[in-house]
């Protein structure tokens, strides 16, 4: 009645195997023995239980690949559809005098308005309480106002 003392692998022990819903080498633990082999392990990662599939010296996911190539292309025509709305307002009120920006300002939809650093620009949008949305040449930003004149 002599016990091993080397324990082949039991169930509960962890054991690496590859994950076939990560696909990647993870730690998994063995739920399932066939004899002295492991039948079925449990991944940590995933919590799913599947079959055992020996390590493949995979440890990064295969499967997914990145798709991050388009923002470029999206913000170049978002800034010329800006410029197509600026110019349309700088025409439509180009009789209207500029106001200079401060944070205490005033302003009214379709002010225009010449901000020390961004240029000239004209109100788009007045965002209660004290903000108004100034479309600039090349951009469109939120800036602090004094409230909305009235
Ligand atoms: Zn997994």
């Amino acid at each position: 009645m002599a016990r091993t003392s080397t324990a082949p692998s039991t169930v509960a022990q962890e054991a690496l195997a590859y994950c076939t819903s990560c696909k990647m080498d993870l730690a998994h633990t063995v739920v399932a023995m066939k004899g002295d082999r492991i039948a079925k392990v449990e991944c940590k990662t995933c919590k799913k239980i599947h079959v055992y599939k020996a390590p493949k010296g995979i440890t990064e996911p295969t499967a997914a690949k990145p798709k991050k190539e388009r923002a470029k292309k999206g913000a170049a025509a978002a800034a010329s559809s800006i410029e197509a709305e600026w110019e349309k307002l700088m025409t439509a009120h180009k009789d209207a005098p500029f106001k200079s920006y401060t944070t205490k300002g005033q302003f009214a939809l379709g002010d225009k308005i010449k901000h020390p650093s961004f240029g000239d620009g004209i109100v788009g949008r007045l965002i209660f309480p004290n903000k108004v949305e100034v479309i600039f040449q090349t951009n469109v930003r939120v800036l602090i106002s004094g409230g909305a004149a009235r």
